[in-house]
């Protein structure tokens, strides 16, 4: 039988080209978009001209779908909690699926982080989490601190205060740089292995500099996203921790992308604290858009002291209900799953397809850590070229810049593994 959808497919497809925006897209000049009519396993139901396709989602839904698709643990769990309630405000009201979500997450994390504010999108929780640390100033008697400390090659979203952050040079954001709060960018921290005391150096040299202006740092601790899926050394996060002690800073983990396992570790805010760290993405395993942000005492109480007395944020759908049964639902399936070995597993079919490419015609660097695989190449992806070469593999990527990468759902199998490597291979060659 024909999915409803799919008997509508050009008619979505016309209304679509020219009525809807996709991330990065032209009204005038669209980019061409697939319809997609399910998704199920690791596996995103394709209708392309009629013809149905099934492919391996090598993306996860940027980072989100970890479990993969109508996964019926939270499918329960998010029926049963649309029975009891959707939505309902968080000024004023609780509910146990905010309190128990932000127990989980307490628990999970380091044990300074005690403090919970559940967000709507992971760039809302960055927007909080830079007010957190301004607000801290403010409370510690210093509201003349208001800059960040940020890295080159970093990404944390695309409203305002997260632009203001992000790496100028990328040029996602370069056309708003003269509205937005005038940042301290420190160099890209090196790759592992790589000179982390010169690099350290540098980065004392300008929090020293700035210090009477520097509210905090923010980073994305150990693999830096969307800026360039650049991979650094765990060195530079102590390294960043010793200058937020000794300048008074308030360092701020955005673990939107690395958080829940795809790095290798749970959190890489297990191997070093900061005072604020944001979730998001794979929250949810994919299925609802809610974000975290955590912080310790010692943050919360300076807020507590800033002029305001609270902490001056609270969106609509603040701590929604359904998402939030959805996160505490995700979250108990990556324990009983045992994540470890699923994302160790992942990782070295990753190494073994991906690594023959190093030194290939046009390719620049071959990165795999944790769930993640990165091919750097030398030249701009013909995006659209590199995209069907992955179809015709059975694969769905979304090449950007000079990269082809994949985060596969943890739950992807060696046979969808090796295919994925072979639809990154191909996509490589082409583009
Ligand atoms: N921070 C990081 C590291 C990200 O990778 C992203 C999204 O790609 C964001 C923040 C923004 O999250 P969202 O797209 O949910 O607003």
């Amino acid at each position: 039988t024909l999915d409803p959808d799919a008997a509508r497919g050009a008619d979505l497809l016309v209304f679509d080209r020219e009525h809807l925006w996709h991330p990065y897209t032209s009204m005038t000049d669209p980019a061409p978009v697939r319809l997609v009519t399910g998704a199920e396993g690791v596996r995103l139901h394709l209708d392309d001209h009629g013809e149905h396709l099934e492919v391996v989602d090598a993306m996860s839904s940027w980072w989100s779908a970890i479990h993969g698709y109508r996964v019926p643990e939270l499918d329960a769990a998010l029926a049963d909690q649309a029975g009891r309630m959707a939505h309902v405000m968080f000024g004023g009201l609780t509910h146990a699926p905010a309190v128990d979500l932000a127990e989980r997450l307490v628990s999970i994390t380091p044990d300074p982080l005690q403090h919970v504010f559940l967000a709507d999108s992971g760039s809302v929780s960055v927007e909080v989490a830079i007010k957190m640390a301004l607000q801290t100033q403010r409370g510690q008697g210093r509201p003349e601190r208001t800059r960040l400390l940020t890295l080159r090659g970093g990404y944390h979203g695309d409203t305002f205060g997260c632009m203001s952050v992000c790496d100028p040079v990328g040029g996602m954001h370069s056309m708003f740089t003269e509205v937005l709060a005038p940042q301290v960018f420190a160099e890209r921290p090196p790759a592992p292995g790589g000179d982390v005391e010169g690099w350290a150096e540098g980065v004392r040299r300008l929090a020293a500099e700035h210090t009477d202006e520097l509210a905090g740092i923010i980073v994305e601790p150990r693999l830096q996203g969307a800026g360039g899926m650049w991979v650094y050394d765990d060195r530079c996060l102590v390294v960043l921790r010793e200058i937020a002690d000794e300048h008074g800073l308030v360092l701020i983990f955005d673990e939107i992308a690395t958080g829940l396992g795809r790095t290798g570790d749970l959190f890489v805010s297990s191997q070093v604290t900061p005072d604020i760290l944001c979730l998001g993405k794979a929250l949810t395993g994919g299925y609802l858009t809610l974000a975290a942000v955590l912080t310790t005492s010692e943050v919360a109480h300076a807020i507590s002291r800033s002029e305001s007395g609270v902490l001056m944020h609270g969106p609509t759908f603040m701590g929604n209900p359904l998402a939030c049964a959805v996160a505490l639902a995700s979250l108990d399936l990556l324990a009983a799953r045992g994540w470890e070995q699923d994302v160790r597993r992942v990782s070295s079919a990753l190494s073994a397809g991906l690594s023959p490419l190093a030194g290939a015609p046009g390719v620049a660097d071959v990165r795999v850590l944790g769930a993640v695989g990165v091919v750097h190449l030398d030249h701009p992806v013909d995006s659209a070229k590199a995209t069907d070469a992955a179809l015709r593999e059975g694969v769905w990527i979304r090449p950007f810049r000079d990269l082809i990468y994949t985060m596969p759902p943890y739950v992807t199998g060696e046979e969808d593994l090796a295919r994925i490597c072979r639809a990154v291979a191909a996509a490589a060659e082409v583009a």
